[in-house]
């Protein structure tokens, strides 16, 4: 058999199939890039409906596994993004990178947790097994992930109010457990409090690159947690508020795109 004439041959399936789905789809090349770039500037993004119909193409059209060219291990898939290299699949292949991420998240994932002795009761320290992951954004568009790590212990802050990570431009910060209850929810005793985790998405920043991240954190925490996007819920399911205002309220939006459908479709394709 020969190795050469297997990959030329396979390479060529790929390619057709791959422009077949994006014909399907009626997404001219063009414009998955343009959408994906002006949602997040300089970074390529996930259309990653598409991701999952791109990995069963990818797995499909290799029967045997070939040697990578890069020296890592011969895998089939590995191969056949390697072999892809030109635009439109760019954007495919950010997607596939950005899958891979999620599992080592590309920015710092600090845990410093606030003590238990925090003041209004900010950190009961009751279990919880979580259900859900609850989405929130801080409301102050210009704090940051320390910042509002500081403000939960501050001697200042008089609120009976936390939440369990919080996530910005550059890094995520750990503050509860995520088998403890935190105070986020605005629903009392229910199950947005007792049985969620929470992520306060800042509101600071390159907006592109703090949901990007969120969403990582997101496809991450429902991965470990065992929950699928299905338990994804906005603040604004458990209570009257809107929040994350950044992704449900128009005027709070950094691109009319950025909807909560958009956000939860994104979260899923990393799964
Ligand atoms: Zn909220």
């Amino acid at each position: 058999m020969s190795t050469k004439a297997q990959r030329t041959y396979k390479t060529f399936r790929l390619d057709r199939t791959l422009t077949a789905i994006l014909a399907r789809r009626k997404v001219p090349d063009a414009q998955v890039i343009e959408l994906s770039s002006g949602l997040f500037e300089d970074e390529y993004w996930i259309s990653l409906a598409n991701y999952k119909a791109l990995q069963r193409v990818l797995r499909e059209s290799h029967e045997g596994p070939v040697s990578a060219p890069d020296g890592q291990a011969p895998t089939p898939l590995r191969h056949a993004i390697a072999r892809i290299t030109s635009s439109p699949y760019e954007v495919y292949l950010r997607g596939l990178e950005a899958r891979r991420a999620v599992r080592r998240l590309p920015i710092p994932w600090m845990v410093n947790h606030i003590p238990r002795t925090t003041s209004n009761k900010r950190r009961p320290g009751e279990r919880m097994t979580p259900e859900y992951l609850t989405i929130h954004s801080t409301g102050n568009p210009t704090s940051k992930a320390l910042g509002e790590r500081s403000w939960l212990t501050n001697a200042q802050n008089d609120r009976t109010a936390s939440f369990h990570i919080v996530v910005d431009e550059t890094m995520a910060v750990e503050c509860i457990p995520f088998n403890e209850v935190a105070w986020h929810a605005g629903d009392g005793n229910g199950d947005g409090n007792k049985k969620s985790i929470s992520i306060e998405i800042c509101e600071s920043g390159n907006r592109g690159k703090v949901l990007r991240n969120a969403i990582l954190l997101a496809a991450r925490i429902l991965r470990e947690a065992d929950m699928t996007a299905d338990n994804l819920r906005r603040h604004h399911d458990w209570a009257t508020k809107m929040c994350p205002r950044i992704l449900i309220v128009d005027a709070n939006r950094a691109h009319p795109s950025q909807t909560w459908d958009w956000f939860k479709s994104e979260v899923e394709a990393l799964l």
